[in-house]
């Protein structure tokens, strides 16, 4: 019993796809592997059905017209057998057909064709003995209907016709004196009965050469489609945006769902989503180049309006339809956003938005070889907040903050643009002065003294007035690091500070602007 997974089944990958034709018997054409046979015939099983109820019908109507023609039978001995044989054939044709509706599997239908075979053959062979001409053309018809029409296996094809044969030869023979025309037609029957066989096999091997090369082509149809609905999904499914592009054109060819949301779905050229034009050259050629692009990174316009940050990784594809590229998308705007929050943090003093001291001190190294290189002065200022312990006991750990943020906000403008003012801890700021000499740095100092001693802070607590120390030192050529300007600034800010605080003290010298009171 096959069911109809095996016809599925059949699709699985088999050895007699290739070498089918010695997978075949002889002289039959059938599958030497029976269960292969079974699913071929399973295969085939509607298209006999098919054939064995035209060939059933064709059979009852037939024989009921003949009927008519028996009549001429009429006052002879024949007529009393001819009319029961033909009502009889009749009848088997009938219930055949009756038989093929109630039974349902090829095995079964099988057996109700070669029972018909057998009843059928029996009546003809009788309906045959009348010697008439149409009995002739019966009895060399017959064995080819069987052998030709009947649709059952090989064996069941030889028995029925060569039965058919000896059937018809025995009922036409029956009665004829001339032993040499019973010979002759005895010869004539083998003759066709070879010819049929020969017929039935060559038919056989053709029918299911040709059904294992439709299977075979069928199953490849099947895994090409499978592949590519695989390839299709995962394509589609990919979380990271993907973009094929026609290299010529930039038309958009192909867009998973990741890319369709991350770019929308108006775009139609690759170009617009570029929002530097130079980002798309560079990255075609280098693919012309090398057929690969890795981790470049661009920014991109996103199907929302905003400016995005992603790498690119794309890869040339040659396919017959032209160059094509494949490209992926990684967004990286959200790291890139904690990047530059930890950098910042990292880098800026949090209460006044100055540089704090890591950055100050990777700034004077830079500076100082940029001096040693360029030859240019570099100065250095120390700042310290006079009596700062006295404004927060006064005003408050808060009003000591506002006076902080003020002060680093003069020290900011007073610094100019290019130049490095840096909060180092507590009230401690410096700054760096590049391209600057001892005279102009000692000016900015008593500028920026100046400007903080006159300025005032209003808090909820009153009005904060501060004043600073300042300590100068230039940055010396020969200095191997910025610690012996440190340690010299550092000196004149202790300087300024044993002289009476409020005022700017230079290594070496103290320039002392008379201390004006706050
Ligand atoms: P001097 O003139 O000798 O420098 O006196 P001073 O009081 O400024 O010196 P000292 O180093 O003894 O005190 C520094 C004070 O600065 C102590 C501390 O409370 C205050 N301070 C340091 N950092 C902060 C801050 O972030 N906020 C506030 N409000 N105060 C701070
Ligand atoms: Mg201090
Ligand atoms: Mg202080």
């Amino acid at each position: 019993m096959v069911d109809g997974n095996q016809e599925d089944g059949a699709l699985a990958p088999d050895r007699h796809t290739t070498g089918s034709r010695a997978a075949l018997r002889r002289p039959g054409g059938e599958f030497r592997d029976r269960a292969l046979e079974t699913v071929f015939r399973h295969a085939q099983a509607t298209e006999n059905l098919r054939h064995a109820r035209i060939l059933l019908v064709a059979s009852a109507i037939l024989n009921t017209l003949f009927l008519t023609s028996d009549w001429r039978f009429f006052g002879t001995p024949h007529f009393a057998v001819a009319i029961p044989a033909r009502l009889f054939v009749v009848a088997a044709a009938i219930v055949a057909l009756i038989a093929l509706y109630r039974y349902r599997t090829p095995a079964h239908r099988e057996r109700v064709m070669i029972g018909w075979m057998l009843a059928n053959g029996l009546g003809v062979g009788v309906l045959v003995s009348s010697h008439s001409d149409i009995a002739m053309f019966v009895l060399s018809m017959l064995p080819i209907v069987y052998y030709l029409a009947v649709p059952v296996s090989f064996g069941w094809r030889i028995l029925g016709g060569a039965g058919c044969s000896l059937a018809m030869v025995a009922g036409y023979g029956s009665g004829v004196r001339s032993e040499t025309i019973s010979l002759g037609l005895a010869l004539a029957m083998l003759i066709l009965n070879v010819a049929l066989v020969l017929v039935v096999g060559r038919s056989n091997r053709l029918e299911r050469l040709e059904w294992l090369a439709t299977r075979a082509e069928r199953r490849t149809s099947a895994e090409l489609a499978a592949s590519r609905e695989r390839v299709e999904k995962m394509f589609a499914a990919s979380p990271v945006p993907m973009i094929v592009t026609a290299r010529d054109n930039g038309e958009i060819l192909r867009i998973n769902d990741a890319a369709r949301s991350f770019i929308g779905s108006d775009i139609a050229d690759i170009g617009d989503i570029y929002i530097d034009g130079a980002d798309r050259r560079h990255i075609l050629e280098q693919l012309d180049a090398v057929g690969l692009v890795r981790d470049y990174e661009i920014r991109v316009r996103s199907g929302d309006g905003t400016a995005r940050t992603v790498l690119v990784n794309a890869t040339m594809l040659e396919l017959s339809s032209g160059r094509h590229i494949i490209s992926g998308i990684i967004d990286i705007s959200d790291r890139k956003a904690v990047e530059r929050d930890l950098e910042w943090l990292a880098t800026t003093d949090t209460l006044t938005g100055l540089p704090n001291r890591l950055s100050f001190f990777a700034a004077g190294r830079a500076e100082m070889l940029r001096a040693r290189r360029t030859g240019a002065p570099l100065a250095l200022l120390m700042i310290d907040l006079d009596e700062f312990k006295q404004v927060n006991d006064s005003f408050g750990h808060q009003g000591g903050d506002e006076a902080l943020r003020s002060f680093a906000s003069i020290c900011r403008s007073v610094a100019g643009q290019g130049q490095m003012a840096a909060r180092l801890g507590g009230e401690e700021f410096g700054i760096l002065l590049r391209n600057t000499d001892i005279d102009t740095a000692a000016d900015l100092a008593e500028r920026l003294r100046s400007a903080v001693q006159h300025h005032s802070i209003e808090t909820r607590r009153g009005t904060i007035r501060i004043t600073l120390s300042i300590g100068i030192a230039m940055v010396d050529q020969q200095d191997a690091d910025l610690d012996p300007a440190l340690a010299r600034a550092d000196a004149a800010l202790y300087a300024a500070k044993d002289g009476g605080r409020n005022r700017v003290s230079i290594t070496g010298r103290v320039a002392a602007p008379a201390p004006q009171s706050c």
